[in-house]
């Protein structure tokens, strides 16, 4: 039992290393993207931060979720909108970005007010954006339907929305796509695996090989999902496996496809495949738990999710980690019957470390 806990903590400390090393390469990678973005033309603007990423993609930073927007001949495509309190801001910096051009799609990631807080003014301005009458009527919003359902209401009840915020052009189905071209280039938008929600889209922008993936895939706290929505931690990493089936590493792993997370930094597959480690690592650690028997408040005192703290961690903001160990023995335990009673002497009441360290 001693070299076993000796190797556990070892393994541990390995993990940690790879954990400073990834976050220190990452951190190579927005240092040299910001040095690209001030050549290319971007930078600061009222608060928010563009950052050219290839071809006609660039990604919006500060506007509460990270947005994308492509620019070309053909128009503007954007891809959520952020908050309402921060739309006049996107509204103004797209009209710098594309002057002239107009705003021809909006897409929508999911239903949450910092994806979805801007449809409202930026839907609006396609007549304006272009000037005279080159853009008559409303912006097309595209979702899917679970992003409309979530934001309207059945008809006699209140919509926690207005109608005019709502997804204009729904795709339905689980699993399914919707295929648009634009600036000369394919775009696929795509509800995958029920990750955050049921209603999610990833969007990929072929030529350019940038996938956008809303909630999808966040850097800055553990995995954000739902069960109300549909969301489930299985499916968090089912979801990051379609990603790493779709980006393609350009060398030893690094570069290539770029990856432009719903919150956090601008990654590619390897950021990822890391993401995707940690979560299944952390579903494997509580089903066993789960079918143990053990209790929520039990697996809180083992310190589930210690090795991963200090990069994920929060103890307050949007989605802390008690709300995210919480998440995760709810979901696995819909699904997860104790196999036996907890032998006597193997309580987790009676270690004073968790297993994993
Ligand atoms: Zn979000």
């Amino acid at each position: 039992m001693k070299v076993l806990g000796l190797m556990r903590s070892v393994l541990s400390r390995a993990g940690l290393l790879v954990t400073l090393v990834v976050s220190l390469a990452a951190v190579g990678l927005v240092h040299a993207q910001q040095a690209q973005s001030g050549q290319a033309g971007g930078g600061e603007d009222a608060g928010l931060h563009v950052l050219p990423v290839r071809g006609n993609i660039s990604m919006i930073v500060g506007a509460g979720a990270n947005l994308a927007v492509s620019v070309g001949e053909e128009g503007v495509l954007l891809v959520d909108t952020g908050t309402g309190e921060n739309a006049d801001k996107v509204i103004e910096l797209i009209r710098k970005l594309a002057p002239n051009k107009r705003l021809r799609y909006i897409i929508n990631t999911n239903a949450d007010p910092d994806h979805t807080g801007g449809n409202l003014k930026l839907g609006a301005i396609a007549q304006t954006v272009g000037g005279g009458n080159a853009g008559a009527g409303r912006t097309a919003i595209i979702a899917h339907e679970n992003v409309l359902n979530r934001m309207s209401a059945p008809s006699g009840r209140e919509s926690p929305t207005p109608s005019e915020a709502w997804p204009s052009d729904t795709y339905f189905g689980k699993g399914k796509k919707k295929e648009l071209y634009l600036n000369d280039e394919s775009i696929i938008i795509e509800n995958g695996p029920a990750a955050h929600t049921d209603g999610d889209s990833t969007v990929y922008f072929r030529k350019s090989d940038v996938l956008v993936t809303g909630d999808v895939f966040t850097t800055v706290t553990y995995p954000v999902f739902d069960i109300n929505r549909g969301g489930s931690i299985n499916g968090y990493i089912d979801a990051l496996n379609r990603i790493i089936d779709i980006t393609v590493p350009k060398d030893k792993q690094e570069g290539g496809t770029y990856v432009i997370p719903g919150h956090g930094r601008l990654c590619d597959e390897a950021d990822v495949v890391f993401d995707r480690d940690m979560a299944t690592i952390l579903r494997d650690r509580f089903a066993n738990w789960i079918k143990q028997g053990w209790t929520l408040q039990q697996v809180k005192a083992a310190n589930p999710v210690l090795d991963y703290d200090l990069r994920y961690g929060a103890t307050s903001g949007p989605w802390t980690t008690d709300q995210f160990v919480e998440a995760v023995y709810a979901d696995l335990s819909r699904t997860l019957a104790p196999a036996k009673a907890p032998a006597a002497g193997r309580t987790p009441a009676s270690r004073t470390r968790p297993t994993t360290r």
